[in-house]
């Protein structure tokens, strides 16, 4: 499934498609002035998600990564042997542990899985990233993991908000580096702090609001926010 819409007097494309056994979001940020797109989280099936960009004339610029979890980076390896150039890869360090082991992928049964190289950029809190004339914010926001990120694409009033926060829930803390207590203080500082139309893209399921959370998200609510 491929979904698309355009923003800016359709100078920028967003493209999200749902892959893997997980049905990972995939995002494809393709700006036309540049022809550059930034991909964010190539969950699954690299070889797909390469022909979905080839197809409509994009270069990849950087490959961004909310957090190292297998079901985020496993299309890593394939999408670059299919490109067969080297791509920018972007995640925060203190992920690096859980990709160097495969992400967990061998938790569900994945004893071959190949998280592809190390990345080459050091996320960290505050960089932006530039597209065409766009920037996208970083924030480093623990919890679900110890180096997850959200990207801010703040013209647009939109948040890939990777899995800390899903439509009426919020990411799992029992993996390894995982925090309840971070989690509930990355939510209360980089998303209840956006304005309540900002739209949130999240890592899993369809896509929500800073304002629907903050009313309707059942995690949400007093005492763990305190
Ligand atoms: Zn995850
Ligand atoms: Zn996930």
């Amino acid at each position: 499934m491929v979904h698309e819409e355009k923003f800016f007097d359709d100078q920028l494309v967003l493209v999200r498609m749902v892959l893997g056994l997980a049905q990972t979001n995939t995002y494809i940020l393709g700006d036309l002035k540049t022809n550059s797109a930034l991909l964010i989280d190539p969950a699954w099936d690299g070889e797909v998600i390469f022909k979905e960009i080839e197809k409509r004339g994009w270069q990849i610029q950087e490959i961004a990564l909310t957090h190292a979890h297998f079901d985020h980076i496993g299309g890593i390896a394939a999408l670059l042997k299919a490109s067969s150039s080297s791509i920018p890869i972007g995640m925060h360090p203190a992920d690096e542990f859980i990709r160097a082991s495969g992400g967990g992928a061998a938790v569900y049964g994945f004893t071959n899985f190949d998280p592809g190289p190390e990345p080459s950029i050091a996320y960290e809190q505050g960089m932006q990233i530039r597209l065409g004339e766009h920037r996208i914010e970083v924030c480093h926001t623990p919890g679900h993991s110890p180096g997850h990120v959200i990207f801010n694409l703040q013209d647009a009033g939109l948040v890939f908000c990777g899995d800390i926060i899903f439509q009426r829930s919020i990411g799992r803390t029992d993996f390894p580096g995982g925090s309840t207590q971070a989690i509930f203080a990355s939510i209360r500082q980089e998303i209840l702090s956006l304005p309540d139309e900002t739209r949130l893209l999240p890592g899993h399921g369809p896509e929500t609001t800073v304002g629907e959370e903050r009313r309707l998200n059942p995690f949400l609510t007093g005492e763990f926010l305190l």
